[in-house]
């Protein structure tokens, strides 16, 4: 019948025939912090193994885990080869390379053996991948996407173009743009570095456009530079050391949200695309603190919205949109007064989220796995909720006490029913993020109660 048409037609529907009899894939990750460990976490059970590049080598986050959970756990070793033969073969074995995101040579080296190169970073060497992609790599995502996501500037171009609604922005050549922009988008003024930004370095906040105010916030981004004697300021980009016409900066208007909201969207290599339940998220200084799942005060047809929209906007990438993608939004209260809610979206990161954390102890596939089914081609997991509700809870290095102060939070959290730690294997650094705790409850207030006992922990101890 049409009906039945209409269902069969709507289902994912493979590129390839899906497999016979379990795969094993070598999936090289670039990038070993944090999101590569709990992906190396989870391939284990998909028969998926995988190696890393990372800058940090064998302490980064990743390899931690990987010697233990994924075989071998071979690093390269170059003394105890005899021959070119022999040395190949040995790192076709190594579990970690020992190199930096941008060094094409260390890429190359990563994807030897590899059936798929995915990452867990997009501040990564572009020109690498399209490199390896000549020489018929699996890159996912592709370059091109990355190219796109990674400056933060050609992105909101991009969904601009394709109609995904969006905070006032625009580009900043020179000095005098930032003016201009404080005039079209009013003040305060949010200015952004367009490349190389994470927990809101990169950013600041314009609040007056006197030529101090301007000098502090260039020098905040590290972008400000003084003509020697007559210190008139210079910016950014299209001089000198910059040969293509890439400015670095460019400004939003402020967004006075209700909100923010957070959407995971897994996408496959067939094209298959499935969005996790749209959360809440809370920032305390640009730094992700608590997630909160399902969204708070916000209805379920606001919700449907976030996610259709952000669907709409990992689509809108097209091909080689694979993987998870992080996509933040703002909710913004409607001009009319009636209480209705706006969606703008604030910007997507090609991999697995912060705010998706929880979905390890909330959902019956998580994002790492979801991310590694995506980049591999398999049928994508269940994106729903299995419990009421759900937070996560960022385990940031505590400003002042040392681990000790860190600890207590922590600690409290091992004790409490349904809440589940995890570590990042990192040291000890004021503001870092360290680990986070998965909370799940029945209900809402059932929730509550768990987070309110751990938060009053953690405030205590920040005293
Ligand atoms: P991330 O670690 O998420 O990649 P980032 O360094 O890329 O962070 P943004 O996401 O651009 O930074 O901004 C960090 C935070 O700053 C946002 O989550 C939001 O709280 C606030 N913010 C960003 N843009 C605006 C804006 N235009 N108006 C108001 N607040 C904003
Ligand atoms: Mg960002
Ligand atoms: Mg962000």
């Amino acid at each position: 019948s049409h009906h039945r048409s209409a269902i069969m037609s709507a289902a994912p529907t493979p590129s390839k025939p899906l497999p016979t009899a379990p795969l094993t894939l070598r999936v090289g990750c670039v990038g070993g912090g944090q999101l590569g460990r709990m992906m190396a976490l989870e391939a284990p059970r998909l028969n998926i193994d995988m190696k890393f590049l990372d800058a940090s080598g064998g302490a980064c986050p990743a390899a931690q885990v990987i010697g233990v959970v994924g075989g071998s756990g071979t690093t390269i070793d170059s003394s105890s080869s005899n021959s070119i033969n022999d040395q190949q073969k040995h790192d076709e074995n190594a579990r970690v390379i020992d190199g930096g995101l941008y060094d094409n040579e260390k890429l190359r080296e990563l994807s030897k053996g590899c059936d798929v190169v995915t990452m867990e970073i997009e501040h990564v060497g572009v020109e690498g991948l399209v490199q390896l992609e000549k020489e018929g790599v699996n890159v996912q995502p592709s370059s091109r996407i990355i190219r796109i996501i990674q400056d933060k500037f050609v992105q909101k171009e991009y969904f601009s173009k394709h109609n995904i609604p969006l905070p006032p922005y625009i580009d900043i050549p020179n000095i005098e743009a930032i003016y201009s922009a404080a005039k079209s988008l009013g003040l305060p003024l949010m200015l952004k570095s367009r490349r190389g930004a994470y927990d809101g370095r990169g950013n600041t906040v314009l609040k007056e456009t006197s030529r101090e105010a301007i000098a502090t916030a260039l020098s905040d981004l590290g972008l400000l530079k003084r003509d020697g004697d007559n210190e008139s300021l210079l910016v950014l980009g299209n001089d000198d050391e910059n040969d293509d016409d890439t400015t670095l900066l460019y400004a939003e208007g402020w967004v006075n949200f209700h909100s923010e909201v957070g959407v995971m969207v897994a996408r496959s290599t067939t094209g298959e695309v499935r969005a996790y339940p749209t959360t809440t998220a809370i920032q305390t200084d640009s730094i992700c603190r608590v997630v909160l799942v399902p969204a708070r005060n916000v209805s379920a047809c606001v919700r449907k919205k976030c996610e259709e929209i952000a669907m709409r906007a990992v689509n809108s990438l097209g091909d080689g949109a694979t993987g998870m993608f992080g996509v933040e939004l703002f909710l913004v209260r409607k001009a009319d007064g009636g209480g209705g809610l706006d969606v703008l979206l604030n910007e997507v990161a090609p991999r697995p989220h912060n705010t998706g954390h929880y979905t390890q102890d909330a959902c019956a596939v998580s994002q790492f796995e979801n991310h590694l089914r995506g980049v591999c081609g398999l049928p994508l997991g269940s994106t729903e909720l299995i419990v009421g509700a759900a937070a996560m809870v960022n385990i940031l290095g505590a400003p002042t006490g040392g681990i000790e102060r860190t600890m207590k939070g922590v600690n409290a959290a091992m004790c409490m029913s349904r809440a589940v730690v995890h570590w990042y294997g990192k040291e000890y650094r004021p503001g870092r993020k360290m680990g986070h705790i998965n909370i799940t409850a029945d209900s809402h207030a059932e929730l509550d109660d768990s987070l309110a006992k751990l938060l009053e922990v953690e405030a205590i101890s920040e005293d």
